[in-house]
C-alpha cells in the first residue's frame, strides 16, 4: 500500500467541507492514517511550496493557503498517490472530471479545495513536512 500527504485548503474549511471531502476519499479506499487541523505560518507555507517560488502565482498561494486553518491527513491505499488525484480531479476545476472533488468544491484555480503528492518522492517529503513516524497510524 502506498500513502499521499492530502490538505484540505483553506477554502474549503471555511465553507464546512470537512466532513463531505474526506467522504470521498474513504468512500475511495484512501484511509485516513493520520489527521490534523493546523493554521500555516508564512515560513511554513513558502517551505511547503518552495517549487513554486518565483512563479507568479506563488505570493497568492502563500497568502490564500496562510488565510485560514487546514487539514492535513496522511491516506493509504492501493496506488494512493496516482488514484487521489484522480479522486481530486484538475488543479483547474473547469477542467476537472465531473464527480471529482475540484468539480464538486472548488471555486478557481487559486481556491481549489485540496492538495495532493504529485510523486512519491513529494509524498515522501511532504507526509515528513507535517508528520512524524509516531503520529501516522
Ligand atoms: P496541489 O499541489 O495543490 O495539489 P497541483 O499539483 O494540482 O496542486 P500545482 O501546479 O502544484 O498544482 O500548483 C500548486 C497550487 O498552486 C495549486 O493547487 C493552486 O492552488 C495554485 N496555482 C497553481 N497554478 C495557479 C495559477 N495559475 N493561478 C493561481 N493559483 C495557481
Amino acid at each position: 500500500l502506498e500513502r499521499t500527504l492530502s490538505i484540505i485548503k483553506p477554502d474549503a474549511v471555511r465553507r464546512q467541507l470537512i466532513g463531505p471531502i474526506l467522504s470521498r476519499f474513504e468512500a475511495a479506499q484512501l484511509t485516513p492514517v493520520a489527521i490534523k487541523m493546523l493554521h500555516l505560518t508564512q515560513a511554513q507555507a513558502e517551505g511547503f511550496y518552495a517549487e513554486h517560488k518565483g512563479k507568479p502565482f506563488f505570493d497568492g498561494l502563500v497568502e490564500f493557503m496562510t488565510s485560514g486553518p487546514i487539514t492535513v491527513q496522511v491516506l493509504q491505499g492501493e496506488n494512493a498517490i496516482t488514484h487521489y488525484r484522480e479522486v481530486i480531479g484538475k488543479t483547474d476545476p473547469t477542467q476537472a472530471d465531473a464527480g471529482t472533488v475540484r468539480a464538486d468544491f472548488a471555486e478557481s484555480m487559486r481556491f481549489n479545495a485540496v492538495h495532493g503528492s504529485d510523486s512519491p518522492a513529494s509524498a515522501s517529503r511532504e507526509i515528513a513536512f507535517f508528520f512524524t513516524d509516531d503520529e501516522i497510524c
